[in-house]
This record gives C-alpha cells, structure tokens and sequence, in this order.
C-alpha cells in the first residue's frame, strides 16, 4: 500500500519513506484500558500516518506495509525483504530518509542488522511503542512524529541506524529492551543514549565510533548460516549443546553468566563444537558491561570469540553475516567482532 502526505506547497520538507512491519504500535485492543491483552500489528499504515495529523508539518511522508507481525515472529527472510527495500529507497534522489515501525520485543535485533546492512549514510530510524494503537495515552503517535523529526534531521545523517522511543534517540547497536510494560522501554546500558528529540528539535550529543552501513562488508542478500542461542546456569546440562550441534547448526552464542563464564559441563561440551568447527561466541546475559577475551575462559585455546558489549541476540545478528561473509575461522571472527 502506497499513500502520501505530499503536497506541492511542503516541497521543501524532507521526503521520508515510513515502512511498517507490525508490532504494538499497530496494535489494538477491546477497550482503551487494555495495554497487554491486544493483537499486534492489525492497524494498516494508513491509520498509523492518520493518527498523526502534524507528520504533514514536518516531512514529505510515503507509506508501504512490509508485514503485519507481532516482533517476537520476526523472520529472517523478513530481515532481508526490509533490508533490500531500505536499500532501493535509500538509492533514490526523491528519499531522504527511512522510518521503520516495529515491534518492541525484537527491534534491537532488526536494528543492530540494519546498521549492519543498509548501505546509505541517510537516516534510518526505528520505532516502536509500548501500548497499542488503542490505548488510553498510546505511545505510538509521538514516537512515530519523533521518529520521522529524527530521519528528516541533517545531524542524523551517516550515524548509522537510529531508534527513535520515547525521546531519546540511541544508536542500533547500543540499544535494548529493559522494561516488559514501561513506556520508557528502551535503553543503551553502560554507554547512554546518542542524544534526544522533542518539540521538533533533534540534538544529538555524540556519535558512534565502530563502522556502520556502507563501512561494512555486510549483506542481508546472503542464505542466512544457523546460529542459535544457548544460556548458562546452575544446573545446566550439556543437551542443548550436543544436539544443536547434532543439528548441524554453523555457530553458537552464549549467553554466559558474569563476565561470559560458561558452566563447566557446558563449556566442555562447546570446546567440543568449537574443535568440529562450529564458531563459537561468548556473550553475557547480565544485561550491560562487556565480556573480556580470555577473561572468565581461555578463549584462545578453546577456539572461542568473544562478543564486548552485544547482548546474545545481538551477538548472534554479527555472527549470522560475519559467517555469511566468509569469516569462520576464531581469529577471523574476533576481528570482526573486535570492528563491529
Ligand atoms: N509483541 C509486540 C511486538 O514486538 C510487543 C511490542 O511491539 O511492544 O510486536
């Protein structure tokens, strides 16, 4: 679905592409009180833009519905649709900058792969919203003017992908998910956000220094490897290992405790994987910090590769297109992830 809010008298006004995927923000509920028991992504982007009259103030805004999911479905095929029509947009003389609504369970990945992906210095912008489009005080509208303020600003340009909630804007590859319920779902733990916007006004206070976008080797185009994501704790057994594993699975990210540390039983059972060639990250779920390379493991002779400051799911996002890059040896993989 195409629609426009163009018109010949806002020429002027930065020509913005929103692509929406689904999520709460398109969500809606029975009743106005309900902020948990609603279906994501129902409400068309149409609607969305309707919501909010004042988008006609400030950019020159197309629309197309990519998909109507609820986040937690996110696919990886979906990655790669999103990825090549950011791509051919960005391309364009007549866009200026992307928008892309989303959900909030999994925008940190599809963020983090974007940064990775979109190969333009033009802005590109995530939102999302804690409540559905039905809700009494619905997050959803301010953040998507917010969003498409951000993506029509010249200071967002060449910063990578952004993500616009609540505010604040944070860089891709910083941002996570911290609350289940709160508005102010959304944070860059150790590092703080880029900056922020409000009442029109975009200010950012600090960049990234790691290479984005067009300074990668990066392609969604690729057959995606399978990687998955197992965790430590007291107790746990090495048979999620062993049968990833069995399942021919090409790399592994763990979700250590601490400083990455791995349960004895299952480190031993991923040395083993390391050794038959499965590639081998080790992150942290505490939820901010960094993991250190042969810190908490001796990552040098286990084969493993250390993941700094991703999360799991992130460390996954990099692990999935440095593989389908070509980068499967231990040493290959650390650089990789010591630049990105
Ligand atoms: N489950 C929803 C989603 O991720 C949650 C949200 O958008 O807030 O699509």
């Amino acid at each position: 679905m195409n629609t426009s809010t163009s018109s010949s008298a806002s020429r002027a006004l930065p020509r913005i592409a929103v692509l929406a995927t689904g999520g709460t923000i398109a969500g809606a509920a029975p009743d106005a009180t309900n902020t948990s028991g609603y279906q994501a992504g129902v409400v068309g982007v149409g609607q969305l833009l309707a919501a909010v009259p004042s988008l006609a103030g400030v950019a020159n805004v197309q629309a197309e519905q990519v998909a109507s999911v609820d986040s937690k479905d996110m696919a990886l095929a979906l990655w790669t649709t999103l990825a090549q029509r950011i791509n051919t947009l960005l391309a364009a003389d007549d866009v200026d900058g992307v928008v892309v609504t989303h959900g909030t369970d999994t925008l940190e990945e599809t963020a983090y792969l974007l940064h990775l992906t979109v190969k333009s210095d033009k802005p590109v912008v995530l939102t999302a919203a804690m409540r559905p489009s039905s809700a009494l005080s619905a997050d959803g509208p301010l953040n998507l003017l917010n969003a498409v303020i951000v993506a029509g600003s010249a200071n967002a340009k060449g910063q990578g992908v952004l993500v616009a909630f609540n505010n604040r804007i944070h860089s891709a590859r910083d941002v996570v998910k911290t609350s289940t319920y709160a508005v102010d779902a959304f944070q860059s733990p150790e590092i703080g956000a880029l900056g922020w916007v409000q009442d029109g006004r975009v200010e950012l206070q600090r960049s990234g220094v790691r290479p984005h976008t067009a300074a990668t080797p990066f392609s969604a185009d690729a057959a995606w490897p399978v990687v998955e994501v197992v965790t430590s704790y007291a107790g746990v057994s090495r048979v999620a290992v062993d049968a990833l594993v069995a399942a021919g699975v090409q790399g592994i990210v763990v979700a250590g405790t601490g400083n990455g540390s791995i349960h004895a039983t299952v480190q031993a059972a991923l040395a083993e994987a390391a050794a038959k060639g499965v590639a081998i990250v080790r992150s942290s779920r505490v939820g901010s910090g960094h993991v250190m390379r042969n810190g908490a493991a001796a990552d040098d002779a286990l084969g493993f590769v250390t993941a700094g400051a991703l999360n799991p799911y992130k460390a996954r996002v990099l692990l999935m297109l440095a593989l389908a890059a070509g980068h499967t040896t231990p040493v290959a993989l650390q650089q990789v992830f010591d630049t990105y």
